[in-house]
């Protein structure tokens, strides 16, 4: 199987299996414990904190460990709905984890951000609201997780520190693939391990020290997050964002930028009509969400695909067996009669430029 969905789970990077494996034997025990070999176990975890809080530029204290993005990004809004009084400003792109939460934790208080046809958030509406009528806080993702199209998140988190309001950025599909540097710069950050090739069910939470927990009973993560921290888990993601960030530094994402745009540009000439979500936008270079043509044969792109022995993602939802469109889909104003045929191809840092060449010839050109 051909797998061109890394955009929904990177598989386990060396790095990160042989981290993990490492923390496993060496740290047995729990960091909480009194003991020697807990007090072991703490220094490590530590050791984590402080080295994932220098890729990001933040202090170590700012840091909290937890089970992946989903639950970070429930964390945030949890901590901003009883903090803050006022409007909260939600980007319409962004991921179900931070949508669901925003509309049941602030309901009212919520209001969405539009966005361009292009699959941006609309900047000039919002630098025109922050300016006449602030909010209390902003939250905009930094890619999108379906077209991977990159947000203006350095612009936004750069205007609401002049009008002193809070801005929460979930990075999850930005880390590892994009340089860290400047992250931490954010009130509020969100990532996981398994985008970037680290384990499942591992992420963290970069905020307040003043953060109000979500899980209580422990006093873990200074009492911001109950329960037993995986150690293992969080050190491999750790030395994977790690090894990501230094093959950013040699130019792995120009290069792998060239084959994505070739990609493209091959399905256009061999299906002509194929359209290029975000075509307008700076995107991710591992990320391409294409609206193909029909297909003769009646079948849906997906499961045509699979059946050629190709993992791709689907730009819709099956709902009561009819398809409609991801609400990113709908945030760009795209018509729901094509969603069956919206496809993202995501590949990753170990995806061959000759994968994407076998992908045109063997799956979507046949
Ligand atoms: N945020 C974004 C942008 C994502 O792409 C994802 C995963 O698809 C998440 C959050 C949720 O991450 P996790 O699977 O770690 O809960």
């Amino acid at each position: 199987m051909h797998y061109f969905d890394h955009a929904a789970t990177h598989p386990l990077s060396e790095v990160a299996r042989a981290a993990w494996l490492d923390a496993a034997t060496r740290f047995p025990a729990n960091p909480s414990s009194l003991h020697r070999l807990g007090a072991r176990a703490d220094r490590a975890l530590e050791g984590a904190r402080a080295r994932l809080a220098a890729m990001l530029g933040c202090s170590p204290g700012e840091v909290i460990f937890t089970s992946g993005a989903t639950e970070s990004n429930n964390l945030m809004v949890h901590h901003l709905a009883h903090a803050l009084t006022g409007t909260v400003l939600v980007s319409s792109l962004e991921h179900p984890s931070v949508l669901e939460p925003t509309r049941h934790e602030l309901a009212e208080r919520r209001q969405l951000i539009p966005a361009t046809p292009a699959g941006v958030v609309d900047l000039p509406w919002l630098e025109n609201r922050l300016r006449t009528r602030p909010p209390a806080a902003v939250l905009l993702m930094a890619a999108n997780n379906e077209t991977g199209v990159l947000q203006p998140w350095r612009e936004v988190a750069a205007r609401c520190r002049e009008h002193g309001v809070w801005f929460g950025c979930d990075a999850a599909q930005w880390l590892g693939k994009l340089p860290a540097a400047g992250l931490g710069a954010c009130a509020f950050l969100t990532g996981c391990a398994h985008k970037f090739g680290g384990p499942p069910g591992v992420g963290f939470l970069k905020g307040p020290t003043t953060l109000r927990p979500l899980l209580r009973g422990g006093p873990q993560e200074d009492r911001r997050r109950a329960g037993t921290q995986n150690l293992p888990g969080i050190l491999a993601m750790v030395a994977s964002l790690e090894a990501r960030e230094r093959e950013l530094a040699v130019g792995g994402a120009e290069q792998r930028i060239v084959w994505r745009d070739r990609f493209v540009a091959r399905v256009q000439q061999a299906l002509p009509g194929t359209e290029l979500l975000g075509a307008d936008a700076p995107r991710l270079w591992n990320t391409v969400s294409l609206q193909l043509p029909p297909r003769a044969d009646g079948r849906r792109w997906v499961v045509a695909l699979d059946r050629l022995g190709f993992a791709v993602a689907s730009g819709s939802a099956c709902s009561s067996g009819r398809d409609v469109p991801s609400h990113v889909l709908e945030a760009m104003g795209r018509s729901r009669d094509n969603a069956d045929r919206v496809v993202r191809f995501s590949s990753g840092w170990e995806t061959p430029e000759s994968a994407w060449e076998v992908l045109i010839r063997k799956g979507v050109s046949s």
